[in-house]
Parts: C-alpha cells; structure tokens; sequence
C-alpha cells in the first residue's frame, strides 16, 4: 500500500487529530524510515534494516526549526504544537537531549504558547537522557498497543529481542504520570496469524496497566491511513468510545480519534 515518507526536517504546519495546528520536526533521514519498532500499521512503511542512520544533525535541526518560526509569526500563523515525530523513533537520535533543549528555548523565544510533544514508542525511555528529555516536554506521548509481549511483538514488531511490556511500564512509572499513554487498536490479519488487540482479555490487562501507571492522559486512535500490511481494520468509532469509557471511570482523561 502507498505508505509516505517526510522528505523534509521540518512538516507542516498540519491540523492534527490530537494535537491541533502541529509543525512537524524530523530527526530520522528525510528519504528513509528509521525505527527500532517496524509496526505492520505505520504509516511511514517498513523500517529500514541495518544501523547506519543518517540522522538530521543538531545544527541543521536546530537552524530549520527557527527559520520555520519566524516565518510562521511573520505570516501572523497560529501554532498549538511543535511534534517531534518523522520517519521513525525520535529518541534513537544520539543528540536527542540537546535537540529537545534546542527546541524549548526556540519555542521560548518564538512560540511561547506553543506546546512541544514528542511521539515515541517507549522503547528508550531507560534510557538516561531520553528518560530527562521526555520529562522536559509538555506533551510525553508513549506508545503501548497491548499488555501482553505477544501481541506487542505481533503488532509493532520490536527489534530488541529481549522488549518486554513489564520493563517498559516500569520505565513508564518514573514519569510519575507526566506521560500520556497512547494505543492503536486494530483488526486483520498479519502474515496468517489474526490481529485483534480489542478482545476483552487484551482491553482488561490494557486497563490494568492504565490503572498502575495513571498516565495524565490517554489517546486512542486507529488506523487512518494506508499501512504496510495489507488485512488490516479499522475499529469502529463507537467501540473506541466504548474503550474510553472504561479509562475515563478510572478517573483518567481519555480523547479518541476514530
Ligand atoms: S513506532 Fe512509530 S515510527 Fe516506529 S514503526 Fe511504529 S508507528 Fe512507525
């Protein structure tokens, strides 16, 4: 399916479903998906094998994002949010820390309304200075798409042999709920094995989670465009209310994009 690729640092600005008017910033390579995750629903495609990654460096990220800014004021444009997001897993940038710093003093300067999140998918969140970025930003996005490692595996494919959710949710935890928790649900099948992460025994341990980690916010969503792997569903909107539900009366804010 045709699956697309950021062929820039920076994106946008674009209304987003979560997040409002998002510019987008990019630290993987502006012509390849880089990703420790290779989820059979992202929208960039299949991830590229191997380590050698050309990674937009510091200065040039740093450089285009404020051109980007005052262009944007000159214009007299609004922006609710600068996304670091891209052609794959932010935090694998081995600059991410000062990028982040960058980026905040920017958004100071320019934009000071403007929020900065981060979407990642949690893998290096034990990481010392991943763990102290993420906890500068005003919006912590973290994936978890099950609670159970098979489905994990399943549905995101993780290059670490050793992933496990319970390591992830006790990384997770040290953001004292300064994080938001964010699940794609979905339906299909994926190489001959059935994908459904909205069965009742997936939903109830997704909650257990939820409920340990109390997450300031959680965001469900589901597929909105093409993917990788070709049987995939969308789930229907009432039943991603339905989902919401059961989080909201744990007292935990949760937005749905259907
Ligand atoms: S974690 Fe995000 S970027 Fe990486 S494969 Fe999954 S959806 Fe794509």
């Amino acid at each position: 399916m045709a699956t697309s690729l950021y062929h820039s640092v920076i994106f946008g600005p674009v209304q987003s479903r979560r997040l409002g008017v998002s510019l987008g910033v990019n630290l993987l390579p502006n012509d390849d998906k880089r990703c420790n995750f290779n989820c059979i629903y992202c929208e960039c495609g299949w991830s590229t094998p191997g380590e050698k990654t050309r990674f937009n460096d510091r200065k040039t990220v740093r450089k285009a994002l404020k051109e980007t800014l005052v262009r944007m004021i000159g214009r007299g444009e609004r922006l609710d949010v600068i996304t670091f997001a891209g052609n794959g897993e932010p935090t694998i940038h081995p600059e991410f820390e000062a990028v982040i710093d960058d980026a905040i003093a920017l958004r100071d300067v320019f934009m000071p309304t403007a929020k900065i999140s981060v979407l990642s998918n949690a893998t290096r969140i034990g990481v010392e200075s991943v763990g102290r970025a993420l906890g500068k930003v005003d919006n912590n996005i973290l994936k978890l798409d099950s609670a159970f490692d098979d489905t994990v595996r399943l549905i995101d494919n993780p290059n670490d042999p050793n992933y496990s959710v319970a390591a992830t949710v006790e990384n997770m935890k040290k953001f004292d709920g300064k994080m938001i928790l964010q699940t794609m649900f979905l339906r299909g099948t994926f190489e001959g094995r059935p994908v459904d992460n909205t069965t009742e025994k997936e939903v109830a341990a997704w909650l257990d989670i939820i409920a340990d980690v109390r997450p300031q916010r959680v965001m469900i969503y589901t597929i909105d465009r093409d993917t990788p792997a070709e049987d995939l569903h969308k789930i229907p909107v009432e039943s991603l209310e339905t989902i919401a539900e059961r989080v909201r009366a744990l007292g935990i804010e949760c937005s749905v994009a259907g």
